[in-house]
């Protein structure tokens, strides 16, 4: 492709270096063509890469900074990733297949992480402990050292972005494993670190292999701490092994989140919900509203709106859909978007009705039409898994208690959501939903500012907003014996 360098390298510790286990081929999902090639990294890589991050925290020299300095460097990174949104822009849409204005979208979601931490890295302050005229005691909050973060390729600069910016404003260095799906795009932080003066060595991104560079930099002695965005599986594959190191982890894991839609709501603006809710990067997003369940008098005509909104979408490549509209592009990859179709088909078998969507388009490139199913009942298999596509599973209720029966009823637990204009009824569901956020009246209501993070099989631990902080530093106690 000419208008994207056909070579990629890592980066470790300030230098751009081709990897030891070869190459990996990036395809262009709208195209299933290849659009690049990027270096593969092996375990000595991974240990390289390890070893710089830890030089550098070692040094002190992220540590001696005072934090509203290190806080500036992280915020201007952030400006670094506007100044090249429209390059990144280009570049995310031709290796993931979101539309282009999807893209500028997650770049700007991206800085927003560099600006809310950044501006909090002077505000990591411990407390003085009173114990007496006999002591003086208090609480300092360190860097763990070396953060490896290992990243899903379905946001991969927002995901990125989301634990860099935190870990860098606590003073930690990092190393990033980038998804081998999707990783030319986070070179971009190799080269805004390098840009605002950040020591060589303190980010570090790699792009292997799960089972090879990514299970090597999750064991890895060296590492500290470790941040994991992904699937169940390798969640569990990553604990095990932070586990044998004793290192603390964060697990941003699946979801199979659900709307509960009562009788009162107001469907004219839940249709705004499904639009974002659902087919927003072709519903490849860990909090996507893929189940509704809707009160049983309200369900034919909330079916017919889905149906409205999945045909209203057009479908096609992303670099062509520039500007904000009723589109949507690729799925990832063929074999995402083949599982899910495989998955449609089942749940139709099981007794579900397509009303919308579930055929891959006729035309090279990983698409798949909007889907819609109704009579989707808890025991198929639909209800339960995770899609991770433009797929929309409709439930009906007939009382609260059932609702939320369903929604709590998966192994999940990362978001929910309640849709009435009763405020009693929307707080007693919020209460009693088993999920890390509650959407009331509004799918995706929050922002960098509030915490996230799930219940049960969702994972543990909490990235935005100020919790997130605390996933990167440890607590110190000091106590001094004073003498008078
Ligand atoms: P994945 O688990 O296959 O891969 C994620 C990352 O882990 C990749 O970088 C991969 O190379 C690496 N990896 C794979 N095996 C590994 C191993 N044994 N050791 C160490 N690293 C390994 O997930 P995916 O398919 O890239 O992403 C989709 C999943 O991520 C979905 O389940 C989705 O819900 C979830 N997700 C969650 C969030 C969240 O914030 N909760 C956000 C985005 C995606």
């Amino acid at each position: 492709m000419a208008d994207i360098k056909p070579y990629w390298q890592n980066y470790i510790d300030g230098a751009w270096v081709d990897g030891g286990a070869g190459r990996i081929d990036v395809t262009d999902p709208a195209t299933g063509e290849t659009l690049a090639e990027h270096a593969l990294a092996d375990v000595a890589d991974v240990d390289r890469a390890v070893m710089a991050a830890r030089r550098v925290h070692l040094s002190g020299a992220l540590t001696a900074m005072r934090p509203i300095e290190r806080g500036r460097m992280v915020q201007a990174m952030g400006r670094f990733l506007l100044e090249h949104k429209d390059e990144i822009a280009r570049v995310l849409t031709r290796e993931q297949g979101k539309p282009l204005w999807e893209s500028h979208i997650e770049i700007e979601g991206a800085a927003l992480y560099f600006e809310y931490y950044g501006n909090q890295a002077s505000t990591v302050e411990g407390r003085s402990i009173p114990l007496g005229a006999g002591y003086m005691d208090w609480t300092e909050y360190e860097p763990f050292g070396v953060s490896a973060q290992i990243i899903p390729w379905n946001y991969p600069i927002e995901m990125t972005a989301r634990s860099l910016a935190a870990a860098l404003a606590t003073g930690n260095a990092c190393v990033i494993k980038s998804p081998e799906m999707t990783p030319l795009t986070n070179a971009w932080f190799a080269l805004a670190s390098e840009a605002v003066g950040f020591p060589k060595g303190t980010v570090n991104v790699i792009c292997g292999l799960g089972h090879d560079a990514g299970a090597a930099l999750a064991g890895h002695p060296g590492v500290n701490q470790i941040v994991f965005t992904g699937s169940v599986p390798t969640g569990i594959a990553i604990a095990t092994a932070a586990a044998q190191n004793v290192v603390p982890c964060v697990l941003e894991l699946g979801g199979k989140s659900a709307a509960i839609v009562h009788d009162d709501a107001d469907l004219d603006a839940f249709e705004n919900d499904i639009r974002w809710g659902i087919y927003f990067n072709a519903g490849q997003v860990c909090s996507a509203m893929s189940r509704v369940i809707v009160h049983e008098s309200r369900h034919d005509e909330l079916v017919a709106r889905a149906e409205n909104v999945a045909k209203s979408l057009s479908v096609g490549p992303g670099a062509e859909r520039d500007t904000f509209g009723a589109n949507m592009g690729a799925m990832v990859s063929e074999g995402q978007r083949d599982r899910a179709v495989g998955m449609v088909a089942r749940a139709a078998e099981q007794g579900a009705t397509v009303v919308a969507g579930g055929r891959k388009l006729n035309r090279a490139g990983a698409f798949l039409e909007p889907t819609v199913l109704a009579g989707v009942t808890p025991e198929m298999e639909i209800a339960s898994n995770e899609v991770f596509g433009p797929v929309l599973s409709v439930l009906s209720f007939k009382d609260e208690a059932e609702a939320l029966e369903i929604a709590n009823g998966t192994d999940y637990g990362l978001v929910g959501g309640v849709f009435t204009a009763d405020l009693d009824r929307a707080t007693r569901a919020a209460r009693q939903m088993r999920t890390g956020q509650v959407f009331v009246n509004e799918w995706y209501a929050g922002g960098v500012e509030t915490p996230f993070g799930g219940f049960g099989k969702s994972g543990y631990g909490r990235e935005k907003g100020r919790e997130a902080l605390w996933n990167y530093v440890q607590t110190k106690n000091i106590a001094i014996r004073l003498k008078g």
